[in-house]
């Protein structure tokens, strides 16, 4: 038989149904005509009772399978039947105690069925005890005990119900409240917990203030998430089996782990000790980092492992208590940041590097909300406060934080105008520009003297003062004066601990032609934001110098061998596919070996240097440079044929022929030899390439070297002064 999921009954059930609700009606008629009474005969009380007995135990089989439900009478069949059934017990007993059985039952049904059904048994036992007062079975009186203790039964189990509800709801409330004094520790943890708040400076709101203080939860769960995404990008990109935010609550004394992100299964949640391993040892302010690397076993260090468990290397940056550059004075430390690995080898600088931005960062996203949690924002702008600052952290490339803080910039304001402008070599840089005449600033670079841009960075200081703009100062270069603009500030982008000394990382701009948009308010939230990006934007610079450091030779600053393997093979396959063409080109250093005898080893590193610079300054973005071998370097030309890649072999040469090097008085000259293969004429897969471009080298140093010699004319006879020299 087929059981739930149908929309009518199938037949069998319905005979069921019938069965049932009519052996319950049999049972009620059996009872009002006397079948049940003492005097009736012995065998029909037995035989009636035996037979509901047994329908009734069907009826519970099936309502146990779940073969009821879809029956329409299927809610009623049982309590009308069971109610019956505890009549004629009550009945044929003659116990007057038994009368309670019904009595019992009824109140049961009455506390755990729906109203309807409830009605329904209550109407069939009522039906029945009128029915027996009528013919004359039981007194009026007795009637009225009995609908009296109907009465009382519903109304006692009723409340033992509401009693378990309560129960129950004591039980979820308990959870809840526990849940609530978590949330409320972590958020004391992080400072933004309201009992803190009165404390800290207060933040003007963005909008009409509306009253509504926005709790701490929806700051909490900024700087958790926030927490948690850079620790999962610091994972990833050192290969960490743990990174960790331990976090010093004063008040428990205790470690809390208020962050983490781990591929590992023995991390333990704590809470933990203040006092022991390398947190504590920052906690202290002894030191600000702490790096252990190879990790003696055993050695108890990480409180978050337990005992026995192994790791690699491991490396410690205290999270300072420093909200901005107003509270430099409270340098104290709240946290440590705790990264380890299984490698032993030791984290190497750039390494660090990111492992100490990624804690600035995390300490700015604390102090952020911290903010949040006292401004009195309403609940809307809160959110898109939150989102745009969320957006921002997600991003991990220049380009990407650029256009998450444009973005979070025009969400909150109504402006006419961003640019974000970095500062390298004495230079602004627009990096990224948005609104109106975008197109013209994008790109652009300028000096410190120019305009308020260069002055805002040199000075460290938001300008114009009061955001007001006449249209009279230049902003950018000297020409750059922006009539239908009526308000502008340029903020310096100053990480949030920079030192005074500290180069500033950039400005960003924003203008407006509406006229005094910027309240001193709104200037507060803009600096917030102009925070988040200069933080950002050392956080992705230290990235960017870990991935270079994974792709590029650290002495000549070119892609490494590895690299080179990889692009020869992409860009002939490419090549291939487009019917295009490509070159490579092989140098290398003419005696060098004498040079490093006669100069010594520190010279010749710097011959490598300057001449791997010339290289790499004389190919395109789609090309790529090499460091091929010991002072031989690679060139791989996209799209270019024998004739364009030997004009660049040249330039190549004739630019390293001109650098000159002095050691201790003497000038010292280089040259170098080139060999130049071009796909398809001189090989079609990498290695054939290679050995092609090698044989030219070969044939370069063999003629008499200092110059370029293509693949075509190995084999052929040339005579000195080569043709392929160009003087
Ligand atoms: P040739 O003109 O035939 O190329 O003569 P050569 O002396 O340059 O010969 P070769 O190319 O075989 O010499 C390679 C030398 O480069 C040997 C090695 O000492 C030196 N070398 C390789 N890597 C480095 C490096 O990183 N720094 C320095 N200073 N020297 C290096
Ligand atoms: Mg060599
Ligand atoms: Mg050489």
């Amino acid at each position: 038989m087929k059981r739930r999921g149908r929309v009518a009954a199938p037949p069998l059930q319905r005979v069921d149904e019938i069965f049932v609700m009519g052996t319950a009606a049999a049972g009620g008629l059996s009872i009002v005509l006397g079948a049940f009474e003492p005097s009736a005969v012995w065998w029909l009380r037995w035989v009636l009772l035996w037979a509901m007995l047994g329908v009734a135990a069907l009826d519970a089989r099936n309502r146990a399978a779940g073969r009821v439900e879809q029956r329409a009478l299927g809610p009623y069949e049982g309590p009308a039947l069971w109610l019956v059934l505890a009549l004629a017990i009550s009945r044929t007993s003659g116990v007057p105690e038994l009368e309670t059985l019904p009595v019992g039952l009824a109140g049961f049904l009455f506390a755990t069925t729906p109203s309807r059904v409830r009605s329904f048994a209550l109407g069939v036992v009522l039906l029945v005890e009128l029915g027996l007062t009528l013919v004359g079975l039981q007194t009026s009186g007795a009637l009225l005990v009995h609908v009296v203790l109907y009465g009382l039964s519903c109304f006692a189990f009723s409340r033992l119900g509401s009693y378990q509800r309560w129960m129950v709801e004591r039980a979820q409330a308990r959870a809840r409240a526990a849940a609530d004094a978590e949330v409320r520790t972590r958020a004391e943890d992080f400072g933004v917990h309201t009992r803190q708040a009165e404390a800290l400076p207060r933040m003007p709101s963005l909008e009409e203030p509306t009253g509504t203080h926005v709790g701490g939860r929806q700051a909490l769960d900024f700087v958790e998430q926030s927490v948690g995404l850079q620790l999962e990008i610091l994972r990833g990109s050192l290969d960490l089996g743990t990174a960790a935010v331990l976090w010093h609550n004063r008040e428990l004394a205790e470690l809390h782990l208020r962050g983490l992100s781990t591929r590992r299964p023995d991390v333990r949640q704590g809470p933990f000790a203040p006092g022991v391993g390398i947190p504590a040892t920052l906690l202290r302010e002894e030191v600000r980092e702490m790096q252990v690397a190879p990790v003696r076993a055993g050695y108890p260090m990480l409180p978050y492992y337990g005992d026995g468990a192994v790791v690699g290397g491991l490396f410690a940056v205290a999270i300072p208590h420093r909200v901005g550059a107003t509270e430099a004075q409270d340098t104290g430390v709240d946290g440590v940041l705790c990264v380890d690995r299984d490698a032993t080898d030791r984290f190497s600088d750039a390494e660090r590097a990111v492992v100490r931005q990624t804690a600035r960062k995390i300490a700015l996203d604390v102090a952020c909300g911290r903010v949040l949690k006292q401004s009195e924002h309403d609940r809307a702008t809160m959110s898109r406060f939150v989102v745009v600052l969320r957006e921002l952290n997600a991003q991990l490339g220049l380009d990407g934080v650029a256009r998450a803080a444009t973005k979070a910039v025009k969400t909150l304001f109504a402006v006419d105008l961003v640019a974000i402008s970095l500062f390298d070599r004495e230079i602004l840089n627009i990096v990224h520009a948005d609104g109106i005449h975008a197109d013209r600033f994008q790109g652009l670079r300028f000096t410190l003297e120019e305009g308020l841009t260069g002055q805002a960075v040199s000075k460290r200081v938001v300008l114009p003062h009061g955001g007001d703009y006449r249209g009279v100062q230049p902003i950018f270069t000297a020409s750059d004066r922006l009539g239908d603009l009526r308000s502008l500030l340029v903020i310096p982008l100053c990480p949030p601990d920079a030192e005074p000394g500290m180069p500033v990382v950039g400005a960003l701009t924003v203008g407006s032609r509406e006229a005094g948009l910027f309240s001193p308010q709104q200037q507060k939230v803009l600096e917030l934001i102009a925070t988040n990006l200069a933080t950002k934007f050392d956080l992705a610079r230290a990235h960017e110098k870990l991935r270079d450091l994974a792709t590029h030779d650290g002495l000549t600053g070119l892609a490494l061998r590895r690299v080179f393997d990889e692009r020869i093979e992409t860009m002939l396959s490419r090549a291939e596919r487009t019917e295009g063409r490509m070159a490579l080109l092989l140098t290398d250093i003419d005696h060098f070996k004498k040079l490093n005898d006669n100069y010594g080893h520190t010279f010749g590193d710097e011959v490598l240097r300057q001449v791997a610079q010339v290289v790499g300054r004389a190919v395109r973005k789609v090309d790529l440079a090499a460091r091929y071998g010991g002072e031989e370097f690679a060139v791989l030309l996209e799209d270019a044929g024998e004739d364009g890649a030997f004009q660049l072999a040249e330039r190549i040469r004739r630019d390293v022929e001109a650098l000159t090097f002095d050691s201790q008085g003497t000038t010292v000259q280089v040259t170098l030899s080139v060999g130049l293969a071009a796909f398809p004429r001189d090989g079609g897969v990498p290695k054939e390439l290679t050995d092609n471009a090698d044989k030219a080298l070969y044939k370069a140093k063999q003629d008499g070297r200092n110059r370029s010699v293509a693949y075509s004319q190995v084999g052929v006879e040339t005579t000195a002064p080569q043709a392929s020299r160009a003087h």
